[in-house]
């Protein structure tokens, strides 16, 4: 089946007169991982209920290929398959369970176990059919649920929060298990996550959800790049973005006075022009700062101050400034020690013009 595009317009949806969702319009692009991203309660599993028509919005609509939708259209909602969190295997083989759906969709017998074997064999279970459903880790659960969903060659895939459970090995083999078989498949994708570095490893799009909307959407690229304010910034780990003026372009990279501080961007724009930057943390690199920066191609590199470092899982958050100029850095533990950053402590910061994002203001 073609992958399908999804359209949403106008979607509202409250609890007890507590608005959930809010979304004036959002689209699922055909073939494409969209990542529903935010904190905990900012409606994500609500707009993909809406999506998967599994719920109907109070006003608002949902828009399949350009044709309105609603729970009440079987053939839509069967075009649609999902799993969840904690997947329900039910007793029985795993086989039973990933032909499930197929069977309620009528399939043939004849046809049912050559696809179910095709299925886990796409999710890294082959040979794995006749085993009991009920004494898989958390991880190979996760797998089955994949396998009895796509499966049904779905044109649209639902995916909520699929390895929030699992311990951080397993998720991040899985997460880049899901990429590929995602990618191989090509289903339009809608998945739900909390987890920023879950969204950067398997979603070709991002929208951000807070409160019921969407504050920021598009490509990966843009949306992690460049923070639209202070909140997104705050959430994705970030700082606001730089604010700066165009003075030179010289072969495609664009030279841009920050208040005093020079940054390269590799980006289209003109001399004179006002624009906002943003650098991911991850592409900041921090050396102390009286030493001999080693020959490198990033063309950015300046002298800062260390004024923030706050631990953020296995790694920590670095935030330098330089006049108005403040980006946040993300160090390992052991860089952290080895350059004995400290709030106050002077550092050089490198990174390269390709890792910066502009967009004019
Ligand atoms: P997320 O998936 O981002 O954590 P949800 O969509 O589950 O967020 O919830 C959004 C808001 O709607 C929350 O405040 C939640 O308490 C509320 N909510 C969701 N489902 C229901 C429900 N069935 N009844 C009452 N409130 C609900
Ligand atoms: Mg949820």
């Amino acid at each position: 089946m073609n992958p399908a595009a999804i359209t949403v317009e106008g979607v509202l949806r409250s609890f007890r007169g507590k608005t959930a969702v809010d979304v004036e319009r959002l689209e699922l692009r055909p073939g494409r991982t969209l990542a529903l991203l935010g904190p905990s309660g900012s409606g994500k599993s609500t707009l993909l209920s809406i999506i998967g028509l599994l719920e109907r919005p109070d006003t608002g609509r949902v828009l399949l290929d350009g044709a309105v939708v609603t729970p009440r259209d079987t053939a839509a909602r069967l075009s649609m398959a999902a799993a969840f969190q904690r997947p329900y295997l039910f007793k029985g083989t795993i086989a039973d369970n990933v032909a499930y759906g197929l069977r309620l969709r009528r399939v043939p017998a004849s046809r049912v176990a050559a696809l179910v074997s095709e299925s886990l064999a796409r999710v890294g279970l082959p040979g794995w059919e006749s085993r009991s459903a009920l004494t898989l880790s958390g991880g190979e659960a996760q797998r089955v649920a994949l396998a009895r969903a796509i499966v049904l060659e779905p044109r649209v895939l639902l995916l909520d929060e699929p390895l929030a459970s699992l311990d951080p090995l397993m998720k991040w083999r899985l997460a880049r298990d899901f990429d590929s078989i995602l990618r191989q498949s090509s289903i339009t994708t809608l998945y739900v996550t909390h987890d920023q570095d879950e969204a950067l490893t398997v979603a070709d799009d991002v929208a951000i959800m807070r409160e019921g909307r969407v504050v920021a959407s598009g490509p990966v690229d843009e949306v992690f790049g460049l923070p639209v304010d202070e909140w997104t910034a705050g959430f994705l780990g970030m700082e606001p973005a730089i604010r700066g003026r165009v003075v030179e372009v010289a072969d495609g990279v664009a030279g841009i006075d920050c208040d005093g501080v020079m940054l390269y961007a590799v980006a289209a724009v003109k001399p004179g022009e006002a624009v906002a930057l943003g650098v991911r943390p991850e592409d900041v690199l921090l050396f102390e700062a009286d030493v001999e920066i080693p020959i490198s191609s990033a063309r950015n590199h300046f002298e800062a101050t260390v004024t923030e470092i706050v631990a953020s899982g296995a790694t920590f958050r670095v935030v330098i400034e330089r006049g108005s100029v403040r980006i946040a850095a993300r160090i390992s533990r052991a860089s952290l020690a080895d350059l004995k950053l400290a709030v106050g402590v002077p550092v050089r910061a490198l990174f390269k013009a390709t890792a910066v994002r502009v967009a004019s203001t």
